[in-house]
């Protein structure tokens, strides 16, 4: 399996944004979510939860689409790539599209979630599935988990 090497830079689809890494993400999740499929324009989204304190913008001034609600989603302001997203009421980790970064060849999702909304054939090679979301208490474990995976 190739591995995420930092720091790892990335950007939109035209580069007129860009990003950089330097911290290993917490969990990697495909959200198969309504919402999330609209936003994707595909079967599911795939997020890297990066601590906020290892997620920089290097080049340009995302803007915020999607619902413009609690949670906000960042997008280029020309090519309108969904590049990541601050959850509501989290500012320690951001979610970022794992597609951005040059190189995601490295990327798995570690959980995936709202199966219960999932297209029929779409499947994952996620360890852990969720109908909706883990709990708040299964979080923790999760990320341990994961973090003993990437040692
Ligand atoms: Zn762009
Ligand atoms: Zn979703």
């Amino acid at each position: 399996m190739p591995t995420l090497t930092l720091p790892a830079e990335g950007g939109c689809r035209c580069g007129r944004v860009r990003l950089k890494i330097s911290a290993k993400p917490l969990l990697t999740m495909a959200c198969h979510c309504t919402g999330c499929q609209s936003m994707s324009s595909s079967a599911y989204s795939l997020s890297a939860a990066i601590p906020a304190e290892g997620f920089e913008i290097t080049k340009g001034e995302p803007v915020v689409g999607g619902l413009h609600g609690a949670s906000k989603h960042y997008f280029c302001g020309y090519c309108m790539t969904w590049m990541f997203t601050r959850p509501e009421g989290i500012d320690w980790f951001v979610n970022l599209r794992p597609t951005m970064l040059d190189d995601h060849a490295w990327f798995a999702p570690f959980i995936e979630t709202w199966t219960s909304e999932k297209l029929p054939w779409a499947a994952t090679s996620a360890v852990h599935s969720y109908e909706a979301l883990p709990s708040f208490e299964e979080y923790e474990p999760l990320v341990a988990e994961y973090a003993g995976t990437q040692a």
